[in-house]
């Protein structure tokens, strides 16, 4: 109960936060993104330059997105909104990460069973899936790679999404800290990445069980409500 509370405090503080910095991130993509389009019509660029131009609004608009995604804590983005399949999103952002997964040489296997449907936030449930995967991505790259489990299945009305992970794994205290802003072991990380997890699954009212071992591995196993 003490947890659920901490972990409320510290989504508050990110929305917070989110809100003041997200205006300063969301010009220079406005402006960049424009120039890109002036130049997108230009008639001397050779097909490949075009296509480098149309590669980089393409990730602009990602990133937009993403800057929308932490700045979304508070309110469901009612656009976003999908009565769908949670599968088709797993499997989406799998197809998303799969370079990411194999330059870091982790096999990804993916298995799923009928999924019930439910009404969620698209890009946030995305968005929550890749972090989950790059996590555990990045928890196999120090050992040099391994593989990547997801399972997506349904039991009595609940969707249930196992991630896991042959990475070297987590102590109860590393655990503990997950979902803290800024809580990173990494050199380049944001420590966004479980908040960002956290929230959106807490929006659609389902939870998220860690289980972890040190040296061994992480599995994430999310329960979703229909
Ligand atoms: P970031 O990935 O930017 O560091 P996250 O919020 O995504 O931030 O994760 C916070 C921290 O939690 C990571 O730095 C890492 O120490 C730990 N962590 C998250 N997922 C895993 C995992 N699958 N295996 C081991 N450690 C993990
Ligand atoms: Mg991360």
């Amino acid at each position: 109960n003490r947890d659920r509370i901490l972990h409320s405090e510290r989504l508050n503080v990110v929305s917070e936060l989110a809100a003041s910095v997200s205006h300063e991130i969301r010009n220079p993509l406005t402006v960049t993104s424009g120039f890109l389009q002036l130049l997108n019509k230009s008639k001397t660029l050779t097909p490949e330059e075009k296509g480098y131009v149309e590669l980089s609004l393409l990730e602009l608009n990602r990133a937009e997105k993403i800057v929308s995604d932490y700045l979304s804590f508070a309110k469901p983005q009612s656009e976003n909104m999908v009565y769908s399949n949670m599968r088709e999103e797993s499997e989406y952002t799998k197809n998303i990460i799969m370079p990411y997964a194999s330059i870091h040489n982790v096999e990804v296997q993916f298995g799923f069973d009928n999924t019930l449907n439910k009404d969620y936030d698209r890009n946030q449930i995305q968005q929550c899936l890749i972090n989950l995967y790059k996590n555990g991505i990045e928890a196999m790259r120090e050992k040099g790679g391994g593989t990547l489990f997801i399972d997506i299945t349904e039991s009595k009305q609940n969707i249930i999404i196992s991630i896991q992970d042959t990475g070297i794994g987590m102590t109860r205290e590393e655990i503990s800290r997950l979902g803290k802003p800024y809580y990173s072991t990494k050199e380049e990380g944001t420590g966004l990445g479980m908040l960002m997890a956290y929230s959106a699954i807490n929006k659609v009212k389902g939870n998220i069980e860690v289980d972890s071992e040190k040296g061994k591995g992480t599995t994430f196993l999310i329960t979703i409500p229909t």
